[in-house]
Order: structure tokens, then C-alpha cells, then sequence
């Protein structure tokens, strides 16, 4: 085989404003440029102190089991699901988005039986068809997703969904990797049980180390499981042995992604977490009134707008590929598409973490207005950027 000939690496400079990833901080690429330590250095045991402590600060929990999974936010979300569900068990899923469906089949691989609360795309779910759901199937765990990347539509009243799990006895697993940093959380005044997060969202955070938090009820019922979690990599009752007291090797950690969280999560610490939501909810607020300056409207109702993730209906007759390809090709901006029953019906424009800052609202507001009216679309773009100006000095 010839020797290849790869040049420099030069990914293209881009502003990140889709679904994730988000613009990472420069203090979080430094310090993935630091130096390894070894995973049981006593000066990595300090580091993942830290970054325990962190992130209880920013779930706002007191949880002893706090950790980062090493992996992608879908490592968290199986390490969540898989130790949590014996075989046999009922889990009650969400049916109003992508990573609903991602719940369910991460239930039916580790043996359990999802069954759906519905709601349709793009809205929460009800509590009164969650009760109803409980008293039908009696299910032993509950698993909704607090900020939905597919939909942009935030989950409200989560205490009123907890508090009918708990009434029947089950668990709560909360999908939190588009609000953990971003949109208003409280894990432990909420009732949730156990959240799963990701990095690369509303932390700022190149992928591979996520969060996972879980209180001591849930702990217990995966202490106590009859049958081992089928996953070996991701089984919280051996990886205690590492995050806990013990500290004895299980697998080695990614230890430059934990140096990068840690530093991703101690500029959530300095900003303060609920200043945090706010300036999350004014960025995506200016980005909001642009859309809606300029004509067209948030799918979401705004009871439940999740300012992390905009979903923007598109004017009929627009083709939103065409749109996104103009942002990318013409501006270097990067935002998505619908999925699912939204396919072809909106974009998803995020506004996450180091991304939600006013010169990259500007921007996008500007950039996307170029791109509807070469597509003819019948927008004022005038009146979206004024919007945007008038909300940003607000
Ligand atoms: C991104 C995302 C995930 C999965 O995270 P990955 O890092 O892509 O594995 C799960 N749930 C929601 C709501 C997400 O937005």
C-alpha cells in the first residue's frame, strides 16, 4: 500500500449555530492543549473532584453519583437507560421527537418494553396523558426529554411529571443535553431522579465526556438488578469503582475531554448559572424578534420556546437545503434542518452556550435574511434586523 498523502489538517472557519456542536471558548481549547497526567494520578483524583463538583453545581444537585460518561451524549443517555432497565420492565417514553424514539430503542436493547406518551411534534407532553399513560401501563420508569433539539420545544411543568411518576412509584430519567447550562434546570427541586446531558451543546464543549447524574434511589435499584447491565463499558456498578471512593482503574478516562469539561463547566461557576439562563434567553430572545421581524414565526408556542434551540418555520415554498447551503457556502454558518414530521418545514438555528453571544445573533439574523431573498422569499429583512438591534439594547 503507498504511503498517503494527507495535508495539514485545515477544517474550514465556521460559526456554529445548528443543533450542536456550539462554538467551544478559547480557555476550553487550551486546555485540551494541556499536558496528560494518568487517569489515577493523585492529581487527576483532584481534577475529577473538581469537575464533580462542577457539575452538581450546574445540574443543581446534591447527587453523589455525579460523573462524566466517557463518550458522546448518547453514552450518558445509555449508560441512563441501560443500568436503569431490567428485562421486563414497562418504560414510558415520549412520541413529540427524535430522541423519544432514541429512549425507545435503547430500552428494547437492554430488554425492556417501551411503550409511548404521545404529543405531536414540536409540543411538550401533557401531563394529564402522562397520568393516564401511568394508570394504563403502570410503567417502572418515565424518561422525557426536558429540551428537545429535534423540535425546539421545551418540556414544562416537570415537577407535575415527576410528581405522577413518584405517585406509581417509578423512576424519572430526564434527557437534559440541550438545556444543562442553557435553559433553566433545578434536577433536584424538580424531582428528577436521573438527567444525562452532553458536552457539545449548551456547555460549549467539544464531545466525548458527558454528564450524568443520579440520586440514591435510582443508584439502589441498579445496585440491587437481578440480571447484569448488558453493557460492560458503561455499567455504573463497576464504573463506582472509579468515580467513587475506590478510584481503581475501570477504563481510562478521556482524560483530555475531562480537563476540557472541567474547564467548560468553571466558566459556568464564573458566570453563575442562573445569569447563565439568562443571557441564553436574551441572545436567543434578540434571535427570536429577528425571525419574527422579518415575518415568520417560532414553530413552538411560546409557553414552551426552548431559547437553546430555534425552531424557525419556514415561508411556504422555501427550500430550507437551499437556505442552509447559502448559510454554509456564503457565510461559513452552520444551522440545520427539521427532522422527522418537521422534515422540510423549519430550520433549527441554535443558541448555545459560547455561541449565544450578540455579534453571532447579528450575524445569523443578517446572514439568514440573504439567504430567503435568494430564495424570494417575501421577507422584511430590514425590519428583522432592527428587531434584533432593538432587543440587543433592551
Ligand atoms: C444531541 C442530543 C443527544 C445525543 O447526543 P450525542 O452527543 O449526539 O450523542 C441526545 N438527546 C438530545 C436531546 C440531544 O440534543
Amino acid at each position: 500500500m503507498e504511503r498517503p498523502r494527507v495535508g495539514e489538517l485545515a477544517p474550514p472557519d465556521r460559526l456554529l449555530m445548528g443543533p450542536g456542536p456550539s462554538e467551544v471558548h478559547p480557555r476550553v481549547l487550551q486546555a485540551m492543549s494541556t499536558p496528560l497526567v494518568g487517569h489515577l494520578d493523585p492529581a487527576f483524583i483532584d481534577i475529577m473532584d473538581d469537575v464533580q463538583d462542577l457539575l452538581r453545581y450546574t445540574f443543581r444537585t446534591d447527587n453523589q453519583w455525579t460523573i462524566p460518561v466517557s463518550g458522546t451524549g448518547s453514552a450518558s443517555m445509555e449508560a441512563a437507560i441501560g443500568n436503569l432497565t431490567e428485562p421486563g420492565d414497562t418504560v414510558l417514553v415520549p412520541g413529540n421527537g427524535y430522541f423519544g424514539e432514541r429512549m425507545a430503542a435503547m430500552v428494547e436493547r437492554a430488554g425492556g418494553d417501551p411503550v409511548f406518551v404521545e404529543a405531536p411534534w414540536g409540543e411538550p407532553l401533557d401531563p394529564t396523558d402522562v397520568a393516564d399513560a401511568f394508570a394504563e401501563h403502570q410503567p417502572d420508569l418515565f424518561g422525557f426529554v426536558h429540551a428537545e433539539t429535534s423540535t425546539g420545544a421545551k418540556q414544562p411543568q416537570v415537577s407535575e411529571l415527576t410528581r405522577i411518576a413518584h405517585q406509581h412509584d417509578a423512576l424519572v430519567i430526564a434527557d437534559t443535553v440541550t438545556s444543562l447550562g442553557g435553559v433553566e434546570l433545578r434536577v433536584d427541586e424538580w424531582g428528577i431522579d436521573v438527567a444525562y446531558a452532553g458536552p457539545q451543546k449548551c456547555l460549549s464543549c467539544p464531545p466525548g465526556a458527558s454528564p450524568l447524574t443520579l440520586n440514591d434511589r435510582a443508584m439502589a435499584k441498579i445496585l440491587d438488578r437481578e440480571t447484569p447491565v448488558r453493557s460492560w463499558y458503561l455499567d455504573l456498578s463497576l464504573l463506582q469503582e472509579y468515580w467513587g471512593d475506590e478510584r481503581a482503574y475501570h477504563h481510562t478516562a478521556p482524560i483530555t475531554n475531562v480537563y476540557a469539561l472541567r474547564e467548560a463547566l468553571r466558566l459556568v461557576a464564573e458566570e453563575g448559572i442562573e445569569n447563565r439562563w439568562q443571557r441564553h434567553r436574551r441572545m436567543a430572545g434578540a434571535l427570536k424578534a429577528g425571525v419574527e421581524g422579518m415575518g415568520m414565526a417560532l414553530n413552538p408556542a411560546d409557553d414552551w420556546w426552548l431559547p437553546s434551540l430555534n425552531a424557525v418555520r419556514l415561508p411556504d415554498g422555501v427550500d430550507d437545503d437551499a437556505v442552509i447551503a447559502h448559510l454554509l457556502g456564503e457565510y461559513g454558518i452552520e444551522v440545520a434542518g427539521g427532522l422527522g414530521d418537521l422534515s422540510g418545514e423549519i430550520l433549527r438555528i441554535g443558541c448555545m452556550g459560547h455561541s449565544a453571544r450578540r455579534g453571532n445573533v447579528l450575524t445569523l439574523i443578517a446572514a439568514l435574511g440573504d439567504a430567503l431573498e435568494a430564495q424570494d422569499a417575501a421577507v422584511d429583512v430590514e425590519a428583522g434586523l432592527a428587531a434584533t438591534r432593538e432587543t440587543l439594547r433592551g
